[in-house]
């Protein structure tokens, strides 16, 4: 179904799926939810199995009116509401302290709930199907890269979900923004498609997560779900940053050595640079003129590799403002934080 073609016999059948304590994969504008009923223990119990995902990595709950954000909050600080005018509906959570209706099984444990009110109506109308308050990780198997499109949350899921609903590949394509409320300074836990610079308008300052900015630091992140190794594919990524000419030369050297090797290399590049590449699997992400292309598909790009079989993977890095802080927080990840200075290699090496 699209969001301007909504089934509403699908919608109804997937709100007794939840009010029964099933699960249901779900299109939002960022990436496909994996549902249960928030306020029902046994439904989040079922995400966890589903997903294979620690369970002391909280779940979002997602909402479909401002309202009901009251009954499952402590309290609303005036932060929320200033930004709730601002970018809610959208791809934004906010972390607040939780009220005793959510159980602990949703929040891992946490005494706070981070709450997400989605712009996506497909899931607006299961969600208000579902009961209100549906906890929605995303719908992929723990470790793997988020779900853009339906069938990778069938390639994820098959079997563990009562009911996937098809709304098509998503705008955003990269998780929302994390923003901590419960703190003396609002504080991002994971950059999305609102940005720093959007909220900062909004807020004036706000801190980010020591953990986004030094990754290789070694401090714990104060969402619990960065922590963990994620969006990595089988083969062996890692980040090639510096001037272009060097970059391009850097990854086409490696490659080739790889591929003497007899291993199946696979390159992430953009429209700018596509032709300059030799490799088994050399894919664009989108345009450096409009970045926002690279975050819808990354991901997608990412599960592509693991299908090609590709073994050794470079990609050009991302570093820069906006939404590129998230996509280089996802591509970090997914390389195990691995960045190669291809300036610095070839002053050594002088193969340039
Ligand atoms: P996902 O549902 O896959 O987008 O992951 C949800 C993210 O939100 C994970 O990184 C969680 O650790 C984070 N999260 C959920 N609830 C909380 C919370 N109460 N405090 C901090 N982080 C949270
Ligand atoms: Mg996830």
């Amino acid at each position: 179904m699209t969001e301007d073609a909504i089934d509403e016999a699908a919608i109804a059948r997937a709100g007794r799926i939840l009010k029964d304590g099933g699960l249901v994969a779900f299109p939002t504008e960022t990436v496909y939810g994996l549902g249960g009923d928030a306020l029902n223990p046994e439904s989040s119990k079922k995400i966890y199995a589903a997903k294979g995902r620690p369970s002391d990595n909280p779940l979002i709950v997602h909402v479909c009116r401002w309202e009901d954000v009251a009954p499952i909050v402590e309290e609303i600080p005036k932060e929320a509401e200033k930004l709730a005018a601002a970018f809610w509906p959208g791809p934004m959570t906010m972390i607040f302290n939780k009220s005793s209706l959510v159980p602990y099984e949703t929040t891992g444990g946490l005494d706070t709930v981070a709450v997400r009110f989605p712009s996506n109506k497909i899931a607006a109308a299961m969600i208000r199907a579902g009961g209100g308050y549906i906890a929605a990780p995303s719908a992929n198997k723990s470790g793997r890269p988020s779900p853009t499109e339906a069938l990778y949350c069938k390639e994820d899921l098959d079997g563990k979900v009562e009911m996937i609903i098809d709304g098509g590949q998503v705008g955003i394509g990269l998780e929302s923004t994390i923003i901590d409320l419960t703190e003396e300074k609002p504080t991002i836990l994971r950059p999305g498609y609102i940005t720093k610079e959007m909220l900062e308008k909004v807020l004036g300052e706000v801190d980010v997560d020591r953990t986004i900015i030094a990754p290789n630091s070694g401090i714990r992140p104060k969402a619990p779900g960065m922590k963990y190794r994620h969006y990595a594919p089988q083969g062996d990524l890692a980040i090639v940053e510096g001037s272009p000419e060097h970059v391009v030369s850097y990854i086409n050297e490696a490659c080739g050595k790889a591929k003497a090797e007899g291993k199946v290399t696979g390159i992430i590049c953009t429209d700018e640079t596509r032709d300059r590449y030799q490799a088994d699997y050399v894919y664009s992400a989108g345009t450096r003129s409009d970045e926002e292309t690279v975050a819808r598909q990354l991901f997608k790009i990412l599960r592509e590799f693991d299908d090609d079989g590709a073994q050794v993977l470079f990609s050009e890095s991302f570093a820069g403002g906006g939404i590129c802080m998230a996509i280089m927080n996802r591509l970090m990840k997914a390389a195990g934080q691995k960045v190669i200075n291809a300036d610095r290699e070839s002053a050594e090496g002088g193969s340039t």
